[in-house]
C-alpha cells in the first residue's frame, strides 16, 4: 500500500483529490483500495480538457498503487462509432498512461435493465408516453415545482409491459420513455421524474441490433462506476448536481443497506482555453462541415491535432501539472501551453537551418564550385546530442525579412555596407542588390573573410548580427505550414450572439511553399521536432515524403508567457 503517514509539508503541495485519496487510505476505506475510471463517451476524439482528466484519473492510480480503468460510457448509438473507440485509446497510451481493465457501459445492459425493472416493480419508475415537449413543459423552474406526469401513477404491471414491448421495437422513437418516480418538486432539477430509458432504433457499435431501448447516461453513469468497484469517482464541477441522483439509484439498488460499500464521487474545475472550444459537438462540427482539415488538424486542440503539430506527450503534462486542479471554473491562456511545448523542445528538438522566405545571396568572392561542410552544433543546451554537418557554397539562401536596402536604426541585420555573421560559417560583408522590373531584390551580393570561420584568428571580430542561411544548390524544398489561433475571440464559448463559426480566424493556416531546408533534413521522419533557429519549433507533418518534404510549425520561438510572468 501506498505511503500514508505524509509528513505535513508535502501535503501542502498536494491537489485537494490527492489529500482525499490520503485521507481515504490512512483510514483504511475500502480497505486501501484506490480504483478510479477514465469514462469517455466514444462520440467524439479526445481534446486537451480530457488530457487534463487522463491525468488526474490515471495519475491518482499511478501514485496510490490503485488502478485506472478505461470504461466507455457508450448508452447512445446514434453518435458512437469504433472509429473514437480506436482513437482514444491510441491517444491515451501516447500520453503515457496504462489502463487496467477496458469495460463499457453496454457491458451492463443488461444488468442496467434488470435494475430499471425492478425499479419499476417497485413503483419507483412508471412509462410515461407523453411527448419530449410536454415533459419539458411540465418540469417547473428552479423556484417553482414541476407538475406531475398524467401517466405518473399507471399501473405498474402496465408500464412493465409497455418496457419490455419497448424493448422489442414494438413502438417508435419517441413515443414513450422511462422515468424513475422521485419528486417533482425536488430543488434539484434532477430528481424531477428523470427519464431513465428511451427508445433508440440505430444498431449499436458493440451490441448490434439487441436493444431498442437505452439508457440515459446519468442511469448508466453513476451504475457502471458502482458495478465495476470504483472507489473515487473523479469527474467535472457540472456533474455535482448529478451526485446525488447517482446516489439515490445506488441507494434503490442496494435497497439502502447499511455499509454497503459505494462509488464517491468528487468534482474538479474543466479546462477552458482561450482562442479555443472544447465542446466534442463544436469540434465534431468544424470536421463535418470541412472548416478544418480533419480531426488531427493541427489548429485543433484535440490529442491527435496537438500530436500532429509537434506536441509532445511531456508538454502536455507538463501543462497539465502547471495549471493544477481546483473547484471553480476559469479560462487558461493558450500562451501557458504553448510556454510548456517551449521549455519541452528546447530540451530536446535539434538545431537546424531553414529558410520560410529564401531570397539568393551570392558570395562574390568565394570559389565557384567549393563546398565545404560546416559543423553545426546539435543544441547548445545539450552536448550530448552532438552536431552535424552543413554545406557552405558560393550561392546562398537568406530570409528576404533579413535584408534591407535602406534600414532604419538599429537594424543589425544584412544591408548594403555592414558586416553579419553567418551562423557556424563567415562573417561576409554585403556589396549591394539586384532588383528585378518590378523593384523586388532578386539577388543580394556579399563578400566573405576567409579568417572568420570558427576556430580561425577573426572568428571571434564583433558583428551584431547573425543570420540562419542554405546553400542553394545544397538544401531541399519543403512546404511549410505556419498555423495562428483557431478562433479570433478570446472566449469563443462567451459569444452567446453570434455562431461560434463566424469567430474561426480566417488566417489560421498559411501554407509557404517555397522554402528551403538543409539537407541533414531529409532524413527526417514524420513527427520528429526542430528547432528552425531563430523561427520556432517544427515537425515533420505525416504526409510529408522524400519529393515533398512537409514541415508543421509548432510554436514560434517567441515566448509571451515568460515575458508575462517576468512583468508580473
Ligand atoms: P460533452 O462535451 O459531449 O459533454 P465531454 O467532453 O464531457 O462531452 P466525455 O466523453 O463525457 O466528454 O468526457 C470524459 C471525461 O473527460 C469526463 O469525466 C469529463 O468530465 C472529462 N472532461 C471532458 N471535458 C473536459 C475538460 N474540458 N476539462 C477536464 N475534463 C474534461
Ligand atoms: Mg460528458
Amino acid at each position: 500500500m501506498a505511503e500514508v503517514n505524509t509528513p505535513i509539508e508535502n501535503k501542502k503541495s498536494l491537489n485537494f483529490i490527492e489529500q482525499i485519496v490520503e485521507n481515504d487510505l490512512s483510514e483504511k476505506k475500502n480497505d486501501g483500495r484506490i480504483q478510479t475510471r477514465f469514462p469517455p463517451e466514444p462520440n467524439g476524439y479526445l481534446h486537451i480538457g480530457h488530457a487534463k482528466a487522463i491525468c488526474m484519473d490515471f495519475g491518482i492510480a499511478e501514485k496510490y498503487n490503485g488502478v485506472c480503468n478505461l470504461r466507455f460510457d457508450d448508452t447512445n448509438p446514434i453518435k458512437e462509432d469504433v472509429e473514437y473507440v480506436d482513437s482514444i485509446m491510441e491517444d491515451i497510451k501516447w500520453l503515457g498512461f496504462k489502463w487496467g481493465n477496458i469495460y463499457y457501459a453496454s457491458d451492463y445492459f443488461q444488468q442496467l435493465w434488470d435494475f430499471a425493472e425492478k425499479l419499476i416493480l417497485e413503483d419507483k419508475a412508471y412509462i410515461d408516453e407523453q411527448s419530449a415537449e410536454q415533459i419539458a413543459e411540465q418540469k417547473g423552474t428552479p423556484t417553482s415545482a414541476g407538475t406531475n406526469s398524467p401517466y405518473r401513477n399507471r399501473p405498474t404491471e402496465e408500464s412493465l409491459d409497455l418496457f419490455r414491448r419497448m424493448n422489442k421495437g414494438e413502438f417508435e422513437e419517441g413515443s414513450m420513455v422511462l422515468r424513475a418516480k422521485i419528486d417533482m418538486a425536488s430543488s434539484n432539477m434532477h430528481f424531477r421524474d428523470p427519464i431513465i430509458y428511451r427508445i433508440i432504433k440505430s444498431p449499436h457499435h458493440r451490441t448490434g441490433n439487441k436493444w431498442n431501448a437505452y439508457p440515459m447516461y446519468d442511469f448508466a453513469h453513476g451504475e457502471s462506476d458502482y458495478f465495476e468497484g470504483v472507489t473515487h469517482s473523479i469527474c467535472t464541477l457540472e456533474f455535482v448536481v448529478h451526485r446525488p441522483l447517482y446516489d439515490w439509484f445506488i441507494d434503490q439498488l442496494t435497497d439502502n443497506k447499511e455499509g454497503v460499500y459505494r462509488p464517491r464521487q468528487y468534482e474538479f474545475n474543466r479546462l477552458n482555453m482561450t482562442y479555443t472550444v472544447m465542446s466534442k459537438r463544436k469540434l465534431l462540427q468544424l470536421v463535418k462541415e470541412g472548416l478544418v482539415n480533419g480531426w488531427d488538424d493541427p489548429r485543433m486542440p484535440t490529442i491527435c491535432g496537438l500530436r500532429r503539430r509537434g506536441y509532445t506527450p511531456e508538454s502536455i503534462r507538463g501543462f497539465i501539472d502547471r495549471i493544477g486542479y481546483t473547484k471553480y471554473d476559469g479560462i487558461i491562456d493558450v500562451s501557458l501551453l504553448e510556454h510548456s511545448v517551449r521549455e519541452d523542445l528546447n530540451i530536446k528538438a535539434p538545431r537546424v537551418s531553414a529558410v520560410l522566405n529564401p531570397v539568393k545571396l551570392i558570395i562574390t568572392n568565394y570559389p565557384e564550385n567549393q563546398v565545404e561542410m560546416m559543423e553545426a552544433i546539435n543544441n547548445p543546451e545539450d552536448e550530448s546530442m552532438g552536431s552535424h554537418e552543413i554545406a557552405f557554397t558560393k550561392e546562398l539562401y537568406i530570409e528576404r525579412d533579413d535584408f534591407m536596402e535602406n534600414p532604419p536604426k538599429k537594424f543589425f541585420r544584412m544591408t548594403p555596407g555592414a558586416e553579419v555573421r553567418l551562423k557556424n560559417a563567415y562573417i561576409v560583408r554585403c556589396t549591394g542588390c539586384k532588383k528585378d522590373e518590378k523593384g523586388e531584390i532578386s539577388e543580394i551580393y556579399a563578400e566573405y573573410d576567409p579568417l572568420t570561420k570558427s576556430g580561425m584568428s577573426d572568428s571571434n571580430r564583433k558583428v551584431k548580427g547573425t543570420l540562419h542561411w542554405v546553400s542553394a544548390s545544397r538544401s531541399l524544398p519543403a512546404e511549410v505550414r505556419l498555423y495562428d489561433r483557431l478562433f479570433n475571440v478570446e472566449n469563443p464559448a462567451e459569444e452567446k450572439d453570434t455562431d461560434f463559426r463566424e469567430l474561426l480566424n480566417p488566417g489560421s493556416l498559411t501554407v509557404l511553399t517555397n522554402c528551403r531546408v538543409e539537407e541533414e533534413l531529409g532524413k527526417a521522419k514524420a513527427y520528429d521536432h526542430f528547432q528552425f533557429q531563430r523561427i520556432g519549433y517544427f515537425n515533420l507533418d505525416p504526409d510529408s515524403n522524400p519529393e515533398k518534404l512537409i514541415f508543421n510549425r509548432t510554436v514560434s520561438l517567441k515566448d509571451s508567457w515568460s515575458k508575462a510572468q517576468a512583468k508580473a
